[in-house]
């Protein structure tokens, strides 16, 4: 008998908000805090509209610490048993998801999730590495306008060198052909084109995404002059051979073989096209956006869903490159985590209230 409790075994999607503080252009315009945290409780409130999701997370203690510890921590260990998860960050341009994520150079590059992510994955190599033959690959990519594009052109394979002296070429992959999305016969999704940079130590990842981070492309809207809109997907992919060794009894991986991938996403600015209010091309970058986080929306509820999962063939993937990419990792065997970021300022309210009902959406 299936029990209807919401968030109950092995429910796919777990969903987490995160209230960055008010920030230095907020507090110059003298705006107020509208958004407030229930004491002990996963819930937030803005104005009469009270949320309730898996996790909450607001400017006090160390947010970033214990959003990792329980919201992503997990996902990291599922990559060991085999398991592909997916990260996302969602939110308004501005709402912090770049500096929760940890993609930005400026900040949040030691605090930030992925760091954190590649810390806790190479802590548990360390330890498994007299049983366990580990191959990392790395690939960071962003979907912009429907197109897919590397983050990480060949050029940009560190060096041993470059890891020395701590720099690096310049990516530029102006003029190369767009990435194929491929599904092979197994329903594993490949990246046709893109480069995979394989990486032995925390430096040379930590390299990877520094080098994505420097390439990905930005656009000024009226909102922030560094806000993307465009997703950046981080994507480690981890195979797992056994050593083989007769006198391993307890071996803690019980097939030879295992791969697994963990996405790391940095959604585009959620905003609506007219917020940004500038010319006919923005505002095209702004429906194909919107096509992409549409579709994501449509796919985490689909599988949020227990009916329309059972049927896996209600859940568009096809609907958007971000879904398709993502479709290995999202459902079926896989743990996704959505991060929500809101600004608590009373200026953003209403876009505010448009993630919280997104993120609703999708538990
Ligand atoms: P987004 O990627 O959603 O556009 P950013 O991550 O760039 O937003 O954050 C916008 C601004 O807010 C940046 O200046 C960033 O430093 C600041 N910020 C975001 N989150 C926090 C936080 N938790 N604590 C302090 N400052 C933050
Ligand atoms: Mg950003």
């Amino acid at each position: 008998m299936e029990s209807n409790s919401s968030g109950g075994e092995d429910c796919c999607v777990k969903v987490a908000v995160h209230v960055r503080p008010l920030i230095g252009d907020e507090k110059l315009l003298g705006c107020q805090d509208c958004v407030s945290i229930v004491p002990s409780k996963p819930q937030v409130q803005i104005g009469t509209h009270s949320f309730t999701f898996d996790h909450v997370y607001g400017s006090t203690a160390s947010p970033s610490t214990a959003m990792f510890e329980e919201c992503v921590a997990p996902l990291v260990d599922g990559l060991f048993q085999g398991y592909n998860a997916t990260v996302l960050a969602y939110g308004q341009t501005g709402s912090g998801k770049t500096y929760t994520m940890g993609t930005s150079l400026k900040d949040g590059c030691h605090t930030g999730i992925i760091p954190k992510v590649m810390n806790a994955l190479f802590s548990k190599i360390e330890t498994l590495k007299h049983e366990i033959e580990f191959q990392l690959n790395v690939s960071f990519i962003e979907i912009h306008k429907e197109e897919v594009r590397d983050l990480l052109d060949q050029s940009c394979s560190p060096t041993k060198q470059d890891i020395a002296n701590g720099h690096s070429p310049k990516v530029n992959n102006i003029g190369k052909p767009p990435i194929q999305i491929r599904e092979t016969s197994n329903g594993v999704i490949t990246l046709a084109g893109s480069s995979e940079c394989s990486v032995k130590t925390l430096k040379e990842m930590a390299y990877c995404l520094e080098q994505g981070s420097l390439s990905r492309a930005t656009g000024s809207t009226n909102m922030n002059n560094q806000s993307s809109r465009s997703h950046a997907i981080f994507t480690i992919t981890m195979e797992q051979m056994r050593i083989p060794n007769d006198n391993s009894i307890n071996d803690c991986m019980a097939d030879e073989y295992l791969s697994a991938k963990l996405h790391l996403v940095d959604l585009a600015g959620s905003e609506r096209a007219k917020r940004t209010g500038s010319d006919g091309l923005r505002f095209k970058e702004g429906v194909h956006i919107n096509k992409g986080l549409l579709a994501l929306g449509n796919v985490i509820s689909a599988l949020g869903d227990e009916k329309k999962r059972k049927e896996s063939l209600h859940v568009p993937y096809r609907d958007s490159k971000l879904t398709r990419l993502l479709q290995d990792s999202l459902g079926g065997n896989s743990r996704t985590v959505m991060i929500a970021c809101i600004s608590p300022a009373d200026i953003n309210a209403e876009e505010t209230l448009n993630t919280l009902k997104y993120a609703n959406r999708a538990r």
